[in-house]
């Protein structure tokens, strides 16, 4: 019997994308099942009962999921964070869980250079900025999206500095960037700029004491989870510098949360603390089509060779 690869998107793709992930399921002679703009969990308890393989983007996978999916192999989150997959429950269960590394880098990276341009250049409200040329942008994990926005910091003729403990100081060195011993020296530079997964290590791990020893100007850029800062601290540090600001593609769902920060800060031209309307850092054409054909691809070398270079460990 042909394989059933469900497509649970509750922001769905861009349709090109669906058409090229199509392409691939339907190359193996697998059946693509779509679940787009999901308005219940029930609709996905639903039709997980189904499905061999899944393809998520930030869709939550977890124990309920689990129990309702008799079938399921292999799940893979079409993007590069999988806080959303409990991954102790997939190992429970024997399902292999993947993401898609590397595939949505750029996308962010432009992301990145755009909000700080925006900010450089007081939200294009005439008055006069600053340039970012010969400027310093620190990295908090030197992963893809990270190595994206380097080499665009290198374009800008910025220096870049990094802390990533899981990469040898030599390979960071030899990447052009200059490596940084702990997270505190990340703070001696005016951009620092998030690019760690979610984890207990990280969580909550941007603090007021490493936001208050930021140079003049200092400016965080947020384009990881909301929950790698200490979002009360954060209203802390608005309160007490001027100088402060904050570019953030990935706000608090907490409403109030958002509200206290922009209430601290004031800003109501949008240079100091920029937020996206919506997490959009991946959401462009080419890493809508990257994403969603290299995790059809990995569903279909994992069922056709045993593939699984990206398996994800709890
Ligand atoms: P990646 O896995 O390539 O890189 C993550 C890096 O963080 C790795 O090099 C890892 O060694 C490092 N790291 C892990 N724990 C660390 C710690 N405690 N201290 C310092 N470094 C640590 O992932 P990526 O593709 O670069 O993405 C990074 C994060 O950005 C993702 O986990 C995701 O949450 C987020 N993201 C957001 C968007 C968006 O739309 N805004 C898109 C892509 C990724």
């Amino acid at each position: 019997k042909a394989r059933t690869v469900l497509l649970a998107t509750e922001k769905a793709f861009a349709a090109d994308a669906v058409s090229k992930i199509e392409a691939v399921t339907s190359a193996a002679g697998y059946k693509l099942v779509r679940l787009e703009n999901y308005k219940s969990k029930d609709d996905l308890l639903k039709a997980v009962a189904d499905a061999d393989a899944m393809i998520i983007r930030s869709d939550k996978v977890d124990q309920a999921v689990l129990d309702k999916a008799a079938k399921l192999k292999i799940v893979v989150r079409a993007g590069a964070g999988y806080d959303n997959i409990d991954l102790k429950a997939t190992e429970g269960k024997g399902v292999v869980s993947m993401n898609t590394p590397g595939q949505n880098a750029n996308a962010v990276a432009e992301l990145v250079f755009g909000m700080m341009i925006t900010s450089a250049r007081n939200n294009y409200d005439g008055t006069s900025g600053f340039e970012l040329v010969n400027r310093s942008i620190a990295f908090y994990g030197f992963g893809a999206v990270a190595r994206a926005v380097h080499k665009l910091a290198q374009g800008f003729g910025m220096k870049s500095f990094a802390y990533d403990p899981y990469i040898p100081a030599e390979k960071i060195a030899e990447m052009g960037a200059t490596p940084v011993a702990t997270v505190a020296g990340l703070f001696e530079h005016q951009y620092v700029s998030l690019h760690v997964p979610l984890t207990d290590e990280t969580k909550a791990s941007i603090n007021k004491a490493l936001l208050m020893k930021m140079p003049k100007g200092g400016t965080l850029i947020n384009t990881a989870r909301c929950e790698v800062v200490h979002e009360a601290d954060m209203v802390e540090v608005f309160k007490a510098r001027q100088d402060f600001c904050y570019l953030c593609d990935v706000a608090p769902d907490d409403k109030a949360a958002k509200e206290a920060m922009a209430a601290a800060v004031g800003d109501k031209f949008g240079k100091r603390l920029i937020f996206t309307a919506k997490k959009m850092g991946a959401q462009t054409l080419e890493a809508n089509d990257n994403c969603g054909v290299a995790a059809a691809n990995q569903i279909v070398a994992f069922f056709e060779k045993g593939e699984t270079r990206f398996a994800l460990k709890a």
